[in-house]
């Protein structure tokens, strides 16, 4: 078949991509502005929407696909991911060495030396260069398949290098890669600060944070934290290609574009390690990750096999960590902050203390179950630690200097800002205020309202919305529509005037045109995001539609689950959700989202169609997209709606759903004949 013109330029974008990617992870050297890179990614995806067919599982838009998974399957590891020994002692380090030199028998031998990433530990299994298996660590022997979430990484490539030069030798039929999954620090620093806006809880460290990552059922929610992944090590390799050491392993690893550190190194003998270990103390601040220590090996393969393991870790290998960077200082009080959901976490003001080169002035305390581990009152002396956190935590106390005065720190039983009762929420973690009213949540609201990826109201800054609520011009979402009424009022507030009242006003009449989508993501809906906004905006339409869809409607959007289904649900169902929409509407912002330019025939047109089981001539992502393409609707579950279903392969319960509510089953054959590709 002659290559189509989409279809070479398809071929040449992902190309470009996976060269790029593999010139930003691999050699840390881009050559294009993200703005470029995104230019690049936007129009492959938009050649693949128009040739669904075209779409194949190894794409990089395809990084996130598939739909929520309901548990994670175990996997067997083919060699065991095995722990490495930790020492915090040179003297230790030596000791080491030491054993080293005597199982090897008086051979001469060479170390290489890596930072040690504080992240996950995973392994990546590519058969035929084709990422077909990321599994944790698990107990070491068994981990839990996490593939659907390893592939949103982009740092892991779904598909290996091949060789770049005749003479350069093949890609072995299976690699295992293994190494740490970690959140870079500033995209980490972002990712909290957002949450601190949104009035959500924010991680405590990036480890604890990519852990609970790597655990979530979907994909997309991953797909949307930047992490990051570099190997530090390998399981099975066949065939394992001609190197004798790990160093000319890594080179191999880089030229297939798998990232390994760019820190490592060779060293001759235990003093030039010991050394190395020194300057890294000093150097580590600086890094893009967290990372507590280094791990130190020996360099030659055939060497580690003669030291051989104990039962738990390698005896050619340590790792050598730093102590955490740690202060001891007063507790001074505790702060009570609240969120948009009225989420009220504590704060510890601290008496200002210096920790790894900054003053420390407080520290989080998390939520009350916290606080009861730490069994720590006001008054007493605490210790602060910022092991790769950004933010400091109090960890400890130092109960030996409790004085008599120390006071215990209860709940609040009210609001620190609206004085109403505070409650517990379902799993009595973290405390709320309930009251819809309360001004703290209000402005915590309205600031995410206006939000660059909700409404984007420029101008409505932190100090304006506290004059904006402190001033009774705005109470809900909708006074905001309002203003043009008290333009005069407007125009008094401090650091007003007459051009930033008409430039605010400006901004706001224009946001009331915004598609549905952003109205959706800007209403505090809990648990609903920018993606699962336009998701509900573009199958529903209307907010009249959206209001109208029961649980089950709301599940047959792909990639809303039950959970999800009821927060949404409650919302637009109870009184304050509806009243917020209705004076909404009454001021005039759009409740319609625009129908998506379509072209070509729409033999789907009105269809919602559900896909069940393994078709053979398209992956699950295509299959949804050439629906789309063809006007129908891919939806997740059967339901009484449901126009017909498409059964592959190994089909699950939706078969069974569909035949007990005498729902139309097709095949694959006919799902193409249908969609005019026969
Ligand atoms: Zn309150």
């Amino acid at each position: 078949m002659k290559k189509t013109s989409a279809e070479s330029r398809i071929a040449e974008l992902r190309e470009q991509i996976r060269e790029h990617d593999h010139r930003y992870y691999v050699l840390a050297e881009p050559t294009i502005s993200d703005q470029q890179y995104d230019e690049l990614s936007a129009e492959l995806q938009r050649l693949e929407a128009e040739h669904p067919e075209l779409v194949t599982p190894d794409s990089p838009t395809q990084r996130v696909a598939g739909t929520p998974l309901s548990e994670f399957r175990q996997v067997t590891h083919s060699v065991p991911m095995l722990s490495v020994d930790n020492t915090y002692s040179e003297g230790e380090l030596r000791e080491f060495d030491r054993r080293v030199a005597k199982g090897l028998g008086g051979e001469t031998y060479q170390y290489v030396i890596d930072p040690k990433i504080d992240g996950v530990a995973i392994s990546l299994r590519y058969e035929k260069g084709r990422l077909v298996l990321a599994a944790t660590r698990g107990d070491g022997e068994r981990g839990d398949d996490i593939t659907q979430n390893a592939r949103t990484i982009r740092a892991i490539p779904l598909q290996l290098k091949p060789p770049q030069r005749l003479a350069d030798p093949p890609v072995p039929d299976v690699v295992e890669a293994r190494g740490e999954v970690f959140w870079p620090l500033k995209d980490f620093q972002a990712f909290n600060e957002a949450r601190a806006t949104a009035g959500e809880p924010v991680f405590a460290n990036p480890r604890n944070a990519t852990a609970g990552t790597l655990k979530q059922l979907d994909p997309r929610i991953v797909g949307e934290r930047r992490l990051s992944f570099t190997a530090h090590g390998f399981g099975e390799i066949e065939p394992f290609p001609k190197v004798e050491t790990q160093y000319d392993l890594w080179r191999r690893f880089r030229a297939w574009g798998i990232p390994v550190s760019r820190y490592f190194q060779r060293a001759d003998s235990i003093d030039a390690a010991v050394e190395f270990v020194h300057q890294w103390g000093k150097r580590r601040d600086g890094l893009d990750y967290a990372t507590d220590g280094l791990v130190i090996k020996v360099d030659r393969l055939d060497q580690r096999d003669t030291l051989g393991t104990t039962s738990r870790s390698p005896r050619w290998c340590i790792a050598f960590k730093f102590a955490a960077e740690r202060a001891r200082t007063k507790l001074e009080s505790v702060r009570f902050q609240v969120g948009k959901l009225g989420t009220i976490t504590p704060v510890a003001n601290l008496k200002p203390v210096l920790l790894a080169g900054t003053t420390v002035k407080s520290a989080s305390l998390h939520n009350f179950d916290q606080i009861d581990r730490l069994g720590v009152k006001v008054g007493d002396m605490v210790f602060v630690e910022k092991a790769g956190e950004i933010i400091p935590q109090v960890v400890a106390v130092d109960l030996d200097a409790r004085g008599p005065d120390v006071q215990g720190i209860r709940p609040p039983r009210k609001c620190p800002e609206c004085e109403s009762e505070t409650v517990r929420d379902e799993n009595g973690v973290f405390l709320r205020c309930v009251n819809p009213a309360c001004p703290a949540q209000i402005k915590e609201r309205l600031r995410y309202f206006c939000g660059r990826d909700q409404m984007d109201i420029e101008g409505v800054g932190p100090a304006l919305v506290d004059q904006l609520v402190d001033q009774g011009l705005v109470h809900e979402f909708a006074d905001l529509y309002r203003l043009e009424e008290r333009r005069d009022e407007l125009i008094a507030l401090e650091r007003m005037g007459a051009k930033s009242a008409d430039n605010l006003l400006g901004a706001i009449a224009k946001s009331k045109a915004h598609p549905l989508a952003r109205l959706l993501a800007a209403l505090n809906i809990p648990h609903v995001g920018v993606n699962t906004a336009a998701l509900l905006a573009e199958h529903f339409g209307t907010i009249d539609g959206l209001m109208a869809a029961d649980m089950d409607a709301l599940q047959e959007v792909e990639g809303i689950g039950p959970e999800l289904a009821e927060s949404i649900h409650g919302f637009l169902h109870r009184k304050a959700g509806q009243q917020t929409i209705e004076h909404l509407r009454a001021v005039g912002v759009n409740m319609k989202q625009p129908k998506r330019q379509t072209a070509g025939p729409q033999p789907f047109a009105g269809k919602t169609i559900v896909v069940t089981g393994t078709l053979e001539r398209f992956g699950r992502k295509e299959v949804q997209d050439l629906i789309a393409k063809l006007g129908g609707k891919a939806a997740g579950s059967v339901s009484g709606k449901t126009d017909f279903v498409v059964v592959g392969a190994d089909p699950g319960s939706k078969l069974d759903k569909a035949r007990t509510l005498k729902v139309e089953v097709i095949d694959e054959n006919e799902f193409c004949r249908r969609a005019g590709l026969t």
